[in-house]
Parts: C-alpha cells; structure tokens; sequence
C-alpha cells in the first residue's frame, strides 16, 4: 500500500460562496509539520474565510480537510473547532480578561493542576514574560498581551497555528522584534503554521512558502524569493512592487 507523506494540514478544492459570489474557489494547500506557509493577498481575496473554515468556524460549501492526517472536515462529517489540533491568533483575538496571565495560557490543557501550571511557566517563559504569570491582562501592553495569546495557542502543541494578521494591530516599532520571536517559537514547537497576510514584506520575513491569493484563488505558490524575483503576472508583480 502507497505511503501518504505526513502534513500537519491538507486541504483539498474547499469552496465557499456568500450571496451566490464564489468568494473561496477551490483552494488546496498542504503544510508540513514545522513548515510556515503564508497565505499573501489583497484584502477582500478570501483569506479569512479560507482560515476560519480550517478552524470550523466557517463551513465549507465542498473540499476536504486533513489535520495531521485525519479528516476533520467534509460536506458530511465535521469535527468540532475544539478537537481539530489546531491554535488560532488573530489581530482581535482577546486574551480572557478575568483570568491571570497564567490561568489564561493553561486554559486549553488538559491534566493536573501542577502540570499546567509548570507548561504556562515554560512557555511564558520562552516569551520572556514569567513574571507575569499572577498578573492580568489589562497590566500587559498590546505586544506582551500578543505574546501570551501566542503562548496560549500553544500550550496544548496543536499540530496547526492558525494565524490572522496577528501583528497588524502592533506599532512598527514593536513588530519586527515580535515575528522573529514568534517565528522562533513556532520553529521550536514544531507546528505546521498557516500565516495569513496582506503585506508582502511580512510574508517575504516569515514564510518558508508563500501561497500567492487573489479573487478566491490561490494563483501560484512558491519560495518567497521565487516569488519575489519571477512572480507569475503583472497583478502579482504590482503587489510585490512595493517592497525594497
Ligand atoms: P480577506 O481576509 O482576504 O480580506 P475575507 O475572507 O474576509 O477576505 O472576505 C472575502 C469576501 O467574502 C469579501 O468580499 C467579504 O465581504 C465576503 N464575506 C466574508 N464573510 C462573509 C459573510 N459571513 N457573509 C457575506 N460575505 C462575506
Ligand atoms: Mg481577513
């Protein structure tokens, strides 16, 4: 019997329309375990709809979903969000305001009160924020508040990071120093990664591979220096031109 290559995540011809508009059309992508591919496009090409579909949030008019190599998701069967292995980051994706820190980043584990305890410490920790652990939300400014939703989407080692613009709500001042951290992390914890963005520069920074989104479509897919150097028309071109 054929042996399929592991992925973190697989998703075959998904589809979705709103209003009789296609506005995701036949969208397949693979991601391997600790590869980080960044879903690039102009806003209003699909790109959410297409991560909230993976997350099950959305669901899908057809196409197939794997998640470490398990159906999570067709026109029939649907796993629920809480059981697809997967962690979600977005811009505007709150931090539990009447938890602590801690308590915020052990949410999603499962086992004693001790074990918890001691993952949120490490990974709160690796972001460089342990002191924090007893303290609120509110205390926290918007980049350590970032960094502690990243902490808690991985505090339970899902097997796919689901990621939003999650740096757009940050000042420049802050963002460089915060995608090298995470990126570092992600690469750490060996997650398969779905990064969606607008802007080129941060998929340029970020992706092992970019997956090129335009008007519901994926329209090429490639290195990010492949991409760069010989993008596949001139709306590709156009959108890359603004990067030096
Ligand atoms: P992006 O994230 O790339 O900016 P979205 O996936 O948010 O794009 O949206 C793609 C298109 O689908 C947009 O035209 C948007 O208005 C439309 N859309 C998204 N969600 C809904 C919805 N729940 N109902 C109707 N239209 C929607
Ligand atoms: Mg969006």
């Amino acid at each position: 019997m054929q042996q399929r290559p592991h992925r973190a995540l697989e998703i075959r011809d998904i589809t979705r329309s709103f209003d009789g508009k296609r506005v995701v059309d036949r969208v397949s992508l693979s991601i391997a375990p600790g590869q980080v591919t960044c879903l690039l496009g102009p806003s209003g090409c699909g790109k959410s709809t297409t991560l909230r579909m993976i997350a099950g949030v959305e669901m899908q008019d057809s196409g197939t979903i794997h998640v470490d190599g398990q159906l999570v998701c067709d026109t029939v069967f649907r796993v629920p969000p809480e059981r697809r292995s997967i962690g979600l980051m977005f811009q505007d994706f709150a931090l539990f305001p009447h938890l602590s820190v801690g308590e915020n980043v052990a949410f999603g584990l499962k086992g004693g009160g001790a074990e918890r305890k001691a993952r949120a410490h490490r990974l709160l920790d690796r972001v460089g924020l342990a002191h924090f652990i007893d303290e609120f939300p509110h205390q926290l400014s918007g980049g350590e508040q970032q960094r502690v939703a990243l902490a808690r989407a991985l505090a339970p080692s899902p097997q796919i990071m689901l990621m939003d613009e999650p740096f757009s709500g940050l000042d420049n001042r802050l963002r460089d120093g915060i995608r090298d951290e995470t990126l570092d992390l992600l690469k750490e914890e060996g997650a398969g990664v779905l990064l969606v963005t607008h802007e080129p520069e941060e998929a340029m920074r970020m992706a092992d591979e970019i997956a090129l989104m335009r008007a519901g479509r994926i329209v090429q897919r490639g290195a990010p220096y492949t991409i760069y150097n010989a993008p596949a028309d001139r709306d590709a071109m156009a959108f890359f031109s603004d990067i030096n």
